[in-house]
């Protein structure tokens, strides 16, 4: 069964989705689900944005999981936070915990000041560079999500709208290789797998991954309405393939291999 292991709910402020809507759309689908409600710790914008009530959110949506339908938390890393988000993390039993990137250097990627007075070059590596700085410090999580969230937002256009790995192959393979040594999935985020430019941005990217290790990836469309529950999965599963990753999902913080029909 195929699994979108990345979605929000009544507990993340930019969702328009019930808990109860997500589990309909999942099973009308015929998909499991993971719901990963957000948390990012000292937001830039606004420090509370992203955090929410957990023992609430455990408290409804614990006797509506199943194996079909699980608990998660999207935790939005930066520099300065990876003790904080390491006991969120363990705070509660959850079935899998999804770390991201939103921000670099205090700044929301989602917001143009993030870019001004900047150049491509330095925002890419500074990107890269926060990832790696992230993944180094003693954190707990499963797997990175959408590499790609920058080029949602960033104003680069054309040939510079995606992530090259030409534009700093030494961070591109650092980042990648620390995801491989501490075993860590890569997500194949549905958002963008409608633009045929987004898909041939990626495609290097994850088959870069898998050159260098790294085996698995996991598949999320970061729905926030009931619409996008399983969105383009079976384009992130082509992508998937295309670069020889394995596609899993995690119950109980343990890794499963999705069980495909090829
Ligand atoms: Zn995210
Ligand atoms: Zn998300």
């Amino acid at each position: 069964m195929l699994f979108d292991t990345h979605m929000h709910c009544d507990y993340s402020c930019d969702s328009h989705m019930q808990l109860a809507d997500a589990i309909a759309a999942a099973k009308e689908a015929q998909i499991g689900m993971t719901v990963t409600e957000h948390w990012d710790y000292d937001y830039p914008t606004n420090p509370d944005a992203f955090t929410f009530d957990i023992d609430d959110y455990f408290s409804r949506l614990q006797p509506l999981c199943n194996d079909k339908v699980l608990i998660g938390i999207e935790i939005g890393m930066q520099t300065h936070t990876a003790a904080a988000d390491k006991k969120i993390a363990q705070s509660h039993v959850f079935d899998y915990v999804l770390g991201s990137i939103h921000c670099i250097g205090r700044r929301d990627l989602y917001e143009p000041e993030c870019y001004a007075g900047r150049t491509r070059q330095q925002i890419v590596e500074e990107f890269l560079g926060d990832s790696i700085t992230c993944l180094e410090q003693d954190r707990d999580f499963d797997a990175f999500a959408h590499i790609d969230y920058i080029c949602r937002y960033w104003p680069y256009t054309g040939a510079e709208r995606e992530l090259r790995l030409e534009d700093a192959p030494e961070l591109f393979d650092k980042l990648f290789n620390l995801l491989i040594a501490k075993e860590k999935p890569i997500e194949i985020n549905t958002r963008r797998l409608d633009d045929a430019a987004a898909v041939a941005g990626l495609l290097p990217l994850y088959k870069r991954y898998r050159q260098l290790g790294g085996k698995y990836c996991t598949l999320g469309s970061d729905a926030h309405y009931k619409e996008h529950v399983g969105r383009r999965l079976n384009e992130a599963l082509s992508l998937a393939q295309a670069c020889d990753l394995t596609p899993v999902y995690f119950v109980g913080r343990q890794m499963k291999i999705m069980e495909v029909d090829k």
